[in-house]
């Protein structure tokens, strides 16, 4: 047997069989361009019909298969094709052409997020690619795990029934197919293994471990633990006197959440529904989006942050270098569609809004006055909590300002960072450096809110961590958004600490 350690990107474990993707091609020389031109034709069509079909199974990712569909039928794609058809290119290397030069405008730019988004297109290319040289993405009939450079997502959603789980050997935590995963519950781990097509695997996202041609001790021991697992009833346990919330990013995600009993939603991303779609939301768009969400809720609490652009998120229509104020005040008119959908949806009273990258309070004040007007221009007397999250080393110096805001939500992700600047990918590896101290600085908030009798939450990824959260939950921390998945976590530490 031989393990290999990685970096884990969707939590879980699995045992399985290994199958390979690997994107090689051989490029054969032009035939003609007509004749080449009429292969990418063919190829095109045969690759939007598949992902038409692929929809029909798979509704709750026509998002992103509707942005390929897009893609493929704006003439963009064959005219730049077409400059390279013409310089007697085959139809293969012209689409590997054309896909190269976005991939490297995307892969310089600054933003984290759109780096991340290179392997879309990617995706989109090698599907196209495939089906020109006849060796379509076939749907598996058998389990398996997966083992390739990178995850495309539509090879995800197309064999999503018997993915037991997945081995890239890039890959990043924002990546489509990481999301997908952690929505999927599928094990997922990056790491450069040396295995063959039909290897036995186990994955262990606990160990941060790939390990090939195990034992058979070893192979009795994993069966045993993934039958518990599997025999694991993903539902809340009774946890009196504390609130377990869920973080999303989209509306789909909220099936789950409700279905594993969460008390609610204690962050929704709403950038994500902006950089998913691939235009500015309309007044009308974010009001039906923002409806539905508050209608699946009902009478549990709904807190909305408000569009957290900047730094590594980028959107292109979004003046917004960094996350924070700026961000709204150089978005006027965004910001206030953005509060009238959010006002109007308001309609059982459970709505909360949060603003990001709040860094003293003045800048609450501003927004929250900012807020209350539109509120009453729109004469909206529904009940609404305002809120900041609290994720800069300068909001965390000055708390004790804060005392008319109606709850804090501490994003470790951004906190930890701007106080120890430790990269959010790296920040579950090094807490050894920095937990104790953040522990201690958090402590004083807990003090600063009971006092106030403000709500306090968290919700950084670090609630999820079961060492960090049992820190957490015995300084007195009884409010944790996490990711639907991560109910276990809370269970299992819930029951250790009130023993
Ligand atoms: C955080 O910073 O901890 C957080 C929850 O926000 P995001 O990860 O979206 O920046
Ligand atoms: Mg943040």
């Amino acid at each position: 047997m031989t393990a290999y350690k990685g970096t884990v990107l969707s939590e879980g474990v699995a045992i399985g069989k290994l199958h390979l993707i690997q994107e090689r091609y051989e490029t054969l020389p032009s035939k003609s361009v007509n004749r080449e031109r009429e292969i990418l034709r063919k190829g095109l069509c045969k690759t939007i019909l598949e992902l038409k079909e692929l929809i029909k199974s798979n509704q709750e990712n026509e998002e992103y298969l509707n942005f390929q569909i897009m893609m493929l039928e704006d003439k963009t794609l064959t005219e730049e094709a077409e400059i390279f058809l013409i310089q007697g290119e085959s139809a293969i290397e012209s689409i590997t052409k054309v896909f190269q030069n976005y991939q490297e405008q995307l892969k310089i730019s600054s933003s984290f997020y759109l780096q991340q988004r290179a392997v879309d297109f990617s995706d989109i290319e090698h599907r196209i690619i495939r089906n020109i040289s006849g060796n379509p993405y076939k749907t598996l009939q058998e389990k398996f795990i997966l083992f390739a450079e990178d995850l495309p997502p539509s090879y995800l959603i197309q064999n999503k029934e018997n993915l037991l789980g997945v081995i890239t050997r890039t890959g990043g935590d924002s990546t489509h197919g990481a999301i997908l995963c952690r929505q999927l519950n599928i094990p997922y781990i990056v790491a450069s293994i040396l295995a063959h097509e039909d290897d036995l695997i186990i994955l262990d996202t606990r160990k941060q471990q790939v390990m090939v041609h195990p034992n058979q001790k070893t192979i009795l021991h994993y069966e045993r633990i993934i039958k518990e697992i599997s025999e694991e009833k993903l539902y809340s346990i009774p946890h009196l006197g504390y609130h377990f919330l869920a973080n999303v990013s989209s509306n789909t995600e909220i099936n789950k959440v409700l279905e594993y009993g969460f008390d609610g939603i204690g962050l929704y991303r709403t950038e994500m529904i902006f950089m998913n779609a691939n235009h500015p939301l309309s007044y009308e768009e974010q009001y039906e989006i923002y409806k539905e969400a508050v209608d699946k809720c009902k009478d549990k609490p709904i807190c909305f942050r408000t569009f957290d652009i900047g730094d590594d998120k980028q959107l292109s229509y979004v003046k917004s270098y960094h996350k924070g104020i700026d961000n709204y005040k150089n978005n006027k008119e965004l910001f206030i569609t953005q509060i009238k959908a959010l006002l109007m949806a308001n309609q059982y009273n459970n709505m909360k809004i949060m603003f990001p990258m709040v860094s003293d309070v003045d800048e609450f004040i501003y927004l929250r006055d900012w807020v209350y007007k539109i509120k009453e221009e729109l004469n909206n007397s529904n009940t609404l909590k305002i809120g900041i999250m609290l994720e800069t080393k300068s909001a965390l110096a000055s708390i004790k300002d804060f005392k008319d805001v109606d709850f804090v939500s501490i994003g470790t992700n951004d906190l930890v960072l701007d106080i120890y600047h430790i990269h959010r990918d790296t920040q579950t590896k090094a807490m050894k450096k920095y937990l104790n101290d953040l522990v201690s600085k958090l402590s004083e908030v807990v003090d600063f809110c009971e006092e106030n009798h403000i709500e306090l939450s968290i919700c950084g990824e670090l609630a999820a961590i079961t060492t960090a959260l049992k820190k957490f939950m015995k300084i007195g921390f009884k409010s944790f958004s996490v990711a639907a998945p991560a109910i276990r976590i809370l269970n299992k530490i819930y029951k250790e600490v009130n023993k």
